[in-house]
């Protein structure tokens, strides 16, 4: 398998090769608590956070990509194809969340550019 796809209901990225997207594609957490915040975070119905022996082995391969991070997730504060995760990060953008929480100053034409990629 040399193809993944972001495990978010709606997103949609797939990772083609390693350098053909700007997104950066994570694996989930091999920390059991942490990897059963980030099922909960998705939502993502296939994945039953509460059963979660099971689910580390189902999740295996899985990916969260970097559009559900914000910038202050990341050693260094920036988003970006080479950062890494912090130690406990969360995803915490999705389809069905307003960017409020972004540190970067939006205007109303911004936002509404961020809400259409996402669709
Ligand atoms: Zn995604």
């Amino acid at each position: 398998m040399t193809e993944s796809q972001c495990s978010v209901p709606g997103c949609g990225n797939v990772r083609t090769s390693r350098l053909s997207t700007p997104q950066k594609f994570h694996v989930f957490p091999s920390n059991p608590v942490l990897c059963r915040e980030w099922l909960e975070a998705i939502e993502n119905s296939r994945f039953d956070p509460k059963v979660t022996t099971v689910l580390m082995t189902r999740i295996h391969g899985l990916r969260v990509c970097s559009d559900h991070f914000r910038h202050q997730d990341y050693i260094g504060g920036q988003r970006n194809y080479y950062a890494a995760l912090k130690r406990g990060a969360v995803p915490s953008l999705f389809p069905w969340t307003e960017p409020e929480s972004e540190t970067v100053p939006t205007t109303s034409l911004s936002q509404q550019q961020v809400t259409v990629s996402w669709l």
